[in-house]
């Protein structure tokens, strides 16, 4: 979780569901800090941010708000409680005479990360109209500022615009103060490692799934192979097409592959697209779902890495834009995930764009559901109902010793 320090925690009460989506939970601070009396929002926040840090002893989320008047720019910022109870109702009046009535409501949101300030900001412009007399002198603003567009009632559109920009970071934030997880927390039992049907079939010592399934048909699946990385057909096969790439050792997840080899897994995927594209007219769908640590079995089908791929035309941002996410520049990005404690998924559109979403509460093969469904055979998303033998061995033929690197 991520903390925000409000001194007035009921600010956010109409946010508790982005604040939930977020993972950040709202808290007081246990004692006064000194406020630094500046004019400028970003002094101001990066010495709460600052001062926060240090009395929560890590990096946590602070806010600060205010009026900035045009005809006093940038005053009263930061100090407009101070500003507007002193001056009272006849003092705004008075100030306002004979000049410009415009204001903008600023909300910010900021963050210390040991050097520098983060800060997210949400403004609504509009107007003071200082012609009504407030309904009590502690609601000064919420009587008289009125916004150019209509919006969120009780002064809170400048807050939710804040929340609005600082969701684009928020999951890159879990990841900076999240500790790195260890191939050991993934572990459930000794024997896991024995029971996973990858490495059975990888290894050839047992009887395998593949192997119970497919019968006579093919004695391996495999189309490309090299001393880090398998490439075969999924079971399941919905698609002519469909591959896995999988690691040849057994590690949870992608976030877990050792950094070196991920110029070699980037050089792989570009050769795979290449080929899938030539081969069946569509650039691929590219994901995975990262499990979280000390997950119980049974919501994701195997703990051994495996990338899906998909040469099936589907945009899978629209279904997933309610989960925390953040863009990803190169597949090393994954490393990064090592962090995530709530699992992520990893989606490359068939455009090429790379995000990873938070991973919590994923439905079993989310991603493969949205595909078979747009598809127009939502009922082929399980392997165990559909194990698409035929699909399998088209693309084991098409596609075995295609894939060069
Ligand atoms: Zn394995």
């Amino acid at each position: 979780m991520l903390t925000l320090v409000s001194t007035n925690p009921l600010k956010y009460e109409p946010f508790a569901r982005d604040l939930e989506r977020f993972r950040i939970s709202l808290v007081a601070p246990m004692r006064d800090v000194p406020e630094l009396q500046s004019l400028t929002f970003s002094e101001a926040l990066a010495h709460k941010a600052q001062a926060m840090a240090q009395l929560f002893g890590l990096p946590v989320l602070v806010d600060d708000a205010g009026l900035i008047l045009d005809a006093y720019h940038p005053f009263p910022g930061p100090l407009t409680s101070v500003i507007l109870g002193s001056l009272g109702y006849p003092g705004l009046q008075r100030l306002l005479k004979g000049v410009s009535n415009r204001a903008t409501m600023e909300c910010h949101i900021g963050w210390w990360s040991g050097e520098t300030l983060r800060s997210w900001t949400g403004k609504v412009a509009g107007r003071l109209d200082v012609s009504r007399q407030p309904s009590n002198p502690r609601m000064l603003l919420t009587d008289l500022f009125v916004p150019d567009q209509p919006c969120l009632p009780g002064m809170f559109q400048h807050r939710a615009n804040a929340l609005a920009e600082l969701e684009s970071a928020v999951f890159e934030l879990h990841l900076e103060v999240g500790g790195e997880l260890a191939e050991e927390d993934f572990k459930r039992r000794p024997q896991a490692v024995h029971q996973c049907p990858f490495c059975i079939e990888l290894e050839g010592g047992g009887q395998s799934i593949f192997a119970d399934v497919i019968q006579d048909r093919l004695a391996s699946r495999i189309v490309y192979e090299d001393q880090d990385f398998v490439l075969m057909p999924p079971l399941g096969q919905f698609m002519e097409g469909g591959l896995l790439l999988l690691t040849r050792q057994h590690i949870p997840s992608f976030a877990n592959l050792p950094p070196v080899l991920f110029p070699r897994l980037e050089a792989l995927l570009t050769v795979i697209r290449r080929e899938l594209t030539a081969r069946y007219g569509i650039p691929p769908l590219v994901f995975e779902h990262g499990p979280a640590p000390q997950r119980s079995k049974g919501l994701c089908c195997v703990d051994h890495a495996h990338l899906n791929i998909f040469p099936a035309s589907v945009a899978i941002h629209p279904h997933l834009t309610q989960r925390m996410h953040f863009s990803m520049a190169s597949a090393s990005d994954l490393s990064k995930l090592r962090r995530a404690e709530f699992g992520y998924l990893f989606v490359q559109e068939n455009d090429g764009t790379r995000r990873a979403y938070d991973g919590q509460f994923v439905p079993t093969q989310l991603v493969r559901r949205i595909i078979a469904s747009q598809l127009g055979s939502p009922e082929r998303w399980h392997w165990q109902d559909y194990p698409g033998c035929d699909e399998l061995v088209a693309t084991y033929q098409a596609l075995k010793g295609q894939i060069r690197l």
